[in-house]
């Protein structure tokens, strides 16, 4: 599949800052809510008549409401405001190779609805029928709780275009290299989308209301259809130029090790991913279908399972020291379609390596930790996008 431009740029100068400036004010109210115009004015650099207009224009959109008045010394009580939580929502949608989740966020990041759908194929076809159920499920019954809903997140297991390791056995969709999938989603949905791989969409939702809020550089490993990395920088997501970046299960962590479906040898994927743990039990005669079998087994203690672990330590231990060596993160999380208690046994198990710039003292996140937004965490992650970028000019356009 292709995606040429997902972020789409629209509109004049004019047209572009006047939105900018709705999102900083947005981001304000939402970081340090309730408060005042001045306030916002004074840490936004805009003039008070800016802010005054803008706020205007977000009570009559539904997104703010007055939060009473504080007194501010001398003068009358300042005006404040807050978020309005239902004022809108935004749809997520997340398509795996057998399944398809869907959720409905409102702009708290509140989950108000989630469902799984299991796909028997995973043809353009398939999956935009599926949204369409899915998006007529979650917002059946509720249009008066959410007044507006801001598009849809729709995330996918890359590697996107027709590169060297598209196509990758089991982890891949069928029949997709020739599809935009932007446009196909936004027919399906009736409303503007945008696309991204499931490990930045992730990374977004443990930001939004996960364990990485209030940071800004993280990263974040999931364990989706792959595994795949996402990178948030300095607050912004790290897409690359066609957006493929963070393909973490393709890099080489054994030298002539275990043969993988993209053709190399030794790829982090054939040992720490649910690829690598569903082979292990295949070859011990026991088949699994969903994150749920993995955690009965655990419960189990199964040995096999155990074992897996073990074997998937060292080399993600590896990984991890070299991400952090790239890119500095604040903390490496860890999350996806895993159950968190074998996410926990696995971070337990890790051996980070000495060498690496996050060995350091006074740290005040973990170097790893599990993400706290389960397994639902790339669907929720979709909708985050969109409620992250509620007035962008991409949003914006469709509205
Ligand atoms: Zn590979």
């Amino acid at each position: 599949m292709k995606i040429a431009s997902s972020r789409r740029i629209i509109g004049s100068n004019a047209e572009r800052t006047r939105l900018h400036n709705r999102q900083v004010v947005l981001g304000q109210i939402r970081e340090r809510q309730p408060i005042g115009r001045a306030e916002i004015a004074r840490s936004s650099g805009l003039s008070t008549q800016a802010v005054s207009n803008i706020i205007a224009e977000l009570e009559s959109d539904g997104f703010l409401i007055e939060a009473g008045r504080q007194s501010a010394g001398r003068g009358l009580p300042v005006l404040q405001y807050r978020l309005n939580a239902n004022g809108a929502a935004a749809l997520g949608i997340e398509v795996r190779p057998d399944a398809m989740f869907g959720a409905l966020v409102n702009l708290a990041g509140e989950t108000l609805f989630t469902t799984r759908e299991v796909l028997t194929a995973n043809d353009p076809v398939t999956v935009a029928t599926t949204a369409r159920n899915i998006r007529a499920a979650a917002l059946a019954g509720r249009c008066e709780g959410s007044r507006k809903i801001l598009g849809a997140g729709v995330v996918m297991p890359g590697p996107f275009g027709k590169v060297g390791i598209s196509g990758a056995g089991q982890t891949a969709l069928h029949g997709w290299e020739e599809s935009d999938p932007v446009s196909l989603f936004e027919n399906a949905l009736d409303m503007a989308v945008v696309v991204e791989n499931d490990a930045t969409a992730a990374a977004v939702a443990e930001r939004v209301r996960g364990v990485a809020m209030g940071l800004r550089t993280f990263c974040f490993i999931y364990f989706g259809a792959g595994l795949g990395l996402g990178v948030v920088a300095d607050g912004d997501t790290q897409r690359g130029a066609f957006g493929n970046a963070g393909e973490i299960g393709h890099v080489v962590v054994a030298p002539g090790g275990r043969l993988c479906a993209c053709g190399n040898r030794g790829c982090l994927e054939t040992y720490a991913s649910r690829i690598a743990v569903r082979a292990k039990l295949a070859a011990a005669g026991i088949e699994i279908g969903s994150a749920t079998d993995i955690e009965k087994l655990y419960r189990a203690k199964d040995a096999h399972l155990m074992s897996w672990i073990d074997e998937a330590a060292a080399p993600l231990s590896q990984a991890i020291g070299m991400i952090e060596n790239l890119f500095d993160p604040e903390t490496v999380i860890l999350g996806g379609a895993m159950p968190d208690a074998v996410l926990d046994h696995l971070i337990a198990s890790l051996d980070l390596p000495g060498g690496s710039v996050a060995a350091r003292a006074g740290r005040i996140s973990p170097r790893v930790q599990r993400g706290a937004c389960g397994r639902l965490t790339a669907a929720l992650g979709g909708a985050a996008l969109v409620i992250h970028d509620t007035v962008t000019p991409r949003i914006a356009a469709k509205t």
